[in-house]
């Protein structure tokens, strides 16, 4: 296996280029992914991400050729203006705060959104530039910076093998709704064939977005887009136990001189990078409260309040630095005294060595922030305790949240919530801080970052297997030119066209969707020929279909089978409808339309079908199992049942479907075709002679023989048949 990593940044930031000196940077994407790629030992691998703010254009190519010889990255030369544009602007005054759920913070600017996509486009560029693509390379693209690549890069290789992960949360539709350009990032993140998130919250959050944006619905997480299948699912990231759990004489010295230091007070830590997401500021209101209400912890404990720089060039950052500072001093100067300094602040990143010692000599260390994707800080607290001591206070908003139920769970808003879990975790029992943390561990154990990384490429690798097997059943131009010549030589032929979905596109608006005249032209040729019964099998009305297609040579079935006319000849009715139960059907129907606002009642003449095509698609799934269920108990016990169609249900006598109307035609034909796109063409599929040609339009699981992408290939299909006539 291959691995392209593509990423907004590249895993080391450079601090000067002559002679070239880099540090690891900072942040959970990249200490997950880093952990990731070495436990699972992958040696054929590259790292494409932005080369920093210290390397200018000059220096990029002799930089480019150390690092992708020595560390496997293809560091990318972003120009200055155009990086502002794009990180410190779209990604982190747009994004960022409307991922986030704080949409007051966002702003929508168009120069911003182009500088976005400029560079996504030189992502993109340098991607195809430098690594070349095989059927064992996956791609795996990373996060918020770069959601239109994916689409970028299926377009150029349709085949390839990609993945994105999203490592922030991913907002409710409401508040996605807000950008202006929701419908773009959509389509960008659909290129990819896996799209994950860090939790079931996030993953539900994307999905109701795109059936709200793009219409499409999903089941079981899997969605079919653009004639492709996309797999959404959650992957909670976990961390490398082994790195925090670690016996290390060196980091034992540390925590003993941590505390030696401060005098064995009790040592309330806090490490997070600048963020208003964070929630530092928060947490030092709570510190504030606890010291006011209990005098008895002022000189007992400490605070080490570390905050990792981080945007400094947005000012909104600035502006909190500012306050947190100005916070800090506060508290210092109203509770301090010559022995006791209440809060400790840093304003640096720690090396890990260092982290984990401050995560083993803490007694309480408080991860609150406001909304976070994860959170990092919190499992490596965790794995970092095998002494089963200290305890740990989590946000109820922070992914982790989701997998670490034994922490004190807060409610990062209520500074009282908070003050009180500060002062719970100072006094909980040794014994019950040692059970919640076994507890997590064993959690954090199983689902390791190893674990989470092989979910995810597995997860790729499943899709495209999927894809691979379906091209096998595609109907090729080959194949049609094959399917010609059995239908020249055949003596008596039926042709069985599904309508909506089949012939023309599914509209909204059902009336809309009127035939083309290619259509025509094609099926008046087609039904022309000699032996040749085209049939047009359609859940619609009589009259619809009459009023288009009477003048053809062709034979109409209307109501999935309840009406048959063939060419000339007026309709003949397969079955009857009760006038009694009618009438209640159509009550219950009516009393659901009047509940769910843009469903609509269809009264055909044997079976009524309530449409939802255009409802609240999150309403309509709770509306119609609740009218699904009324009918059921309706219908019981009688000649009728339902269907459930492409956003209808259907009440239609049992006996009759499309199954059993198309074996009836079949008799002595020699070539037999069948096209449809729903579940009721399954029926079809799955009851005609062995023989017949069953082709689906559309991807997804089908008892046809072949598919076809869309509507248009369906139309190649007639023409190609007509072509010799
Ligand atoms: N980290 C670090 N030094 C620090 C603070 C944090 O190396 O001084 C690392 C930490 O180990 C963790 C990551 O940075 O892996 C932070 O990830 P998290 O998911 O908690 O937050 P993010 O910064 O990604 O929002």
């Amino acid at each position: 296996m291959k691995l392209v990593i593509i990423a907004n940044r590249i895993p080391l930031t450079i601090r000067g280029t002559d002679p070239l000196t880099f540090v690891r940077s900072p942040g959970g994407l990249v200490s997950g992914i880093d952990a990731f790629i070495k436990k699972a030992n992958i040696s054929n691998r590259v790292w494409i991400g932005w080369a920093g703010s210290h390397v200018k254009k000059k220096d990029v190519e002799k930089i480019k050729t150390t690092l992708e010889e020595e560390q496997n990255c293809i560091p990318i030369y972003i120009p200055e203006k155009l990086m502002d544009k794009f990180y410190n602007g779209f990604s982190n005054k747009t994004l960022w705060p409307l991922f986030h759920n704080m949409p007051t913070f966002a702003s929508y600017k168009q120069d911003e959104w182009q500088a976005y996509q400029d560079t996504n486009k030189l992502f993109f560029k340098a991607f195809v530039d430098n690594v070349e693509v095989d059927k064992d390379t996956y791609i795996w693209i990373h996060d918020y910076h770069l959601m239109l690549l994916p689409s970028m890069v299926r377009e150029f290789y349709p085949d390839a093998k990609i993945g994105f992960f999203l490592h922030i949360p991913f907002p409710p539709p409401e508040t996605f709704m807000q950008l202006p350009w929701r419908k773009e990032i959509l389509d960008g993140l659909l290129g990819a064939d896996v799209v994950g998130f860090h939790t079931y919250e996030y993953t539900m959050n994307f999905l109701r977005s795109a059936s709200r944006v793009l219409g499409v619905e999903h089941s079981m997480g899997e969605i079919v887009y653009s004639g492709r299948m996309i797999k959404v699912d959650t992957f909670p990231m976990g961390i490398d136990i082994d790195i925090f759990n670690l016996k290390d004489e060196k980091i034992d010295s540390q925590v003993v001189s941590i505390k030696e230091i401060l005098h064995h007070k009790k040592i309330i830590f806090s490490v997070d990078r600048l963020d208003y997401t964070k929630g530092v500021y928060n947490r030092l209101l709570a510190y504030e409260d606890l010291l006011k209400r209990r005098e008895d912890f002022r000189g007992r404990v400490v605070l080490i309040l570390n905050v990792v720089p981080s945007r400094e060039s947005v000012e909104h950052y600035q502006r909190m630095k500012r306050q947190i500072e100005e916070k800090v001093a506060e508290i210092n100067g109203f509770f301090g005294c010559v022995e006791w300094v209440p809060i400790l602040y840093h304003y640096k990143s720690l090396p890990v060595n260092e982290l984990i010692s401050h995560y083993r000599a803490c007694d309480v260390i408080l991860v609150t922030p406001i909304k976070d994707g994860m959170n990092l800080v919190a499992k490596e607290f965790v794995a970092s305790r095998q002494d089963l001591k200290g305890v740990l206070i989590l946000s109820e908003f922070a992914g982790a949240s989701k997998e670490l139920g034994e922490a004190l769970i807060v409610n990062p808003n209520s500074i009282e919530e908070l003050s009180k879990a500060i002062e719970t975790a100072l006094d909980m029992p040794e014994d019950e801080q040692g059970f919640r943390l076994k507890a997590m561990q064993e959690r954090l154990r199983r689902y390791d970052i190893l674990r989470w990384g092989n979910d995810f490429v597995n997860s790729i690798k499943e899709v495209s297997s999927k894809r691979e097997a379906l091209k096998t059943k595609e109907l090729t131009n080959r194949l049609i030119r094959k399917l010609k010549e059995i239908f020249n030589n055949s003596k008596k032929r039926l042709i069985l066209l599904d309508y909506d979905g089949t012939l023309v596109p599914i509209s909204r608006n059902p009336n809309a969707a009127i035939p083309t005249e290619e259509l025509i032209y094609a099926l008046n040729k087609l039904g022309s020929i000699e032996n040749t019964n085209v049939v047009i099998i359609s859940g619609r009305k009589k009259d619809w279909l009459e009023k288009w297609f009477k003048h053809l040579p062709i034979s109409l079935i209307a109501e999935h089978g309840c009406l048959i006319k063939s060419p000339g000849e007026s309709w003949e009715a397969k079955c009857c409808l009760n006038q009694e139960m009618r009438e209640k059907i159509k009550n219950i129907m009516e009393s659901y339309v009047d509940k769910l606002p843009q469903a609509f009642l269809e009264e055909k003449d044997f079976t009524l079908a309530f449409h939802y095509r255009n409802a609240d698609q999150e309403m309509a799934s709770l509306r119609v199992a609740e009218l699904v269920d009324e009918l059921g108990s309706l219908i019981a016990n009688t000649e009728l049942n339902i269907l459930m169609g492409n956003k209808v249900v259907e009440i239609r006598p049992a006996s009759i479907n499309k199954g059993t109307t198309a074996v009836s035609l079949c008799q002595d034909c020699d070539f037999i075709m069948a096209m449809g796109d729903d579940v009721t063409d399954e029926d079809m599929f799955k009851a005609l002679p062995q023989k017949s040609i069953t082709i689906k339009v559309g991807t997804g699981p089908s008892f046809a023989r072949y598919y076809i992408p869309s509507q248009k290939n369906a139309l190649e299909i007639l023409n190609a048949l007509v072509e010799d006539y």
